[in-house]
């Protein structure tokens, strides 16, 4: 699950594995009313959908760390093959994208995820859920198992590397606090968006499994410290990534 914001935003309703937040999952045509096809353009799905299947298909080309997790989930044994595994979709607007651990596939949120740098940010989050469902099948309805996923997918994509170097005058210990609050908070909202709990349930699911999932760095912490000298080019690269 990747929120497109940071806001608590309403409830949506009964539904308890957030599946209301993409209508399309389970057969369900998502219609646009007439004053949104007038007002905000929604009629033109089937346009941008292709634009977000072009997305995707230029980072899985071209993103380094797209194509890290798609190298990563082969040698698991879990093959990405983008036409099965990846669907843009229309979404409720407070995601950005999806991963739906029942048919295996990530969701791409085409009427939020509208650029190739937040479409790779998208690919990255939910590939890492990909990979975790891969290498430990995951139970998703256990709430501990979904903190640490997301923990990872906020540490290794969202938060990533020196994002608080932009900051100015952070010391190296001030840096460390804010990428670990930067991981925290995205987590907490998250969990809070996927599962029908409240925040204090979600940051204390968080909090029971930080410390263990924060340090899982598989795959992409490893090759980013076997490439430590690159640590310069890839602050400069990160605009690519949208964590600008
Ligand atoms: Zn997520």
């Amino acid at each position: 699950m990747n929120p497109s914001t940071e806001q608590p935003g309403e409830e949506k309703s009964e539904e308890k594995w957030g599946f209301d937040l993409y209508p399309e999952r389970r057969g369900e045509k998502y219609k646009p009313s007439l004053t949104k096809i007038a007002l905000l353009g929604e009629g033109r799905e089937q346009s941008q959908k292709i634009k977000c299947e072009k997305n995707v298909w230029y980072c899985a080309k071209s993103s380094p760390l797209v194509k890290l997790m798609l190298a990563a989930l082969k040698s698991s044994g879990c093959e990405v093959d983008l036409t099965r595994h990846v669907s843009c979709e229309v979404c409720d607007v407070s995601v950005s994208g999806g991963y739906d651990s029942e048919l295996n596939q990530v969701v791409v949120c085409q009427n939020v995820a509208r650029t190739e740098g937040l479409t790779q940010g998208v690919l990255t989050h939910e590939l890492i859920h990909m990979f975790d469902y891969c290498r430990n099948k995951l139970d998703f309805k256990n709430i501990d198992h979904l903190a640490c996923t997301e923990v990872r997918a906020a540490n290794l994509a969202h938060c990533s590397f020196l994002s608080a170097v932009a900051q100015g005058d952070a010391s190296p210990f001030h840096i460390a606090k804010a990428h670990q609050d930067c991981v925290k908070t995205k987590a907490m909202y998250s969990v809070k968006c996927t599962r029908n709990v409240t925040l204090t349930e979600a940051k204390a699911a968080v909090d029971r499994v930080f410390d263990r999932c924060y340090n899982d760095l598989e795959p992409i912490g490893r090759r980013l410290r076997r490439n430590s000298p690159d640590m310069h080019k890839a602050y400069k690269e990160r605009f690519i990534y949208g964590y600008d």
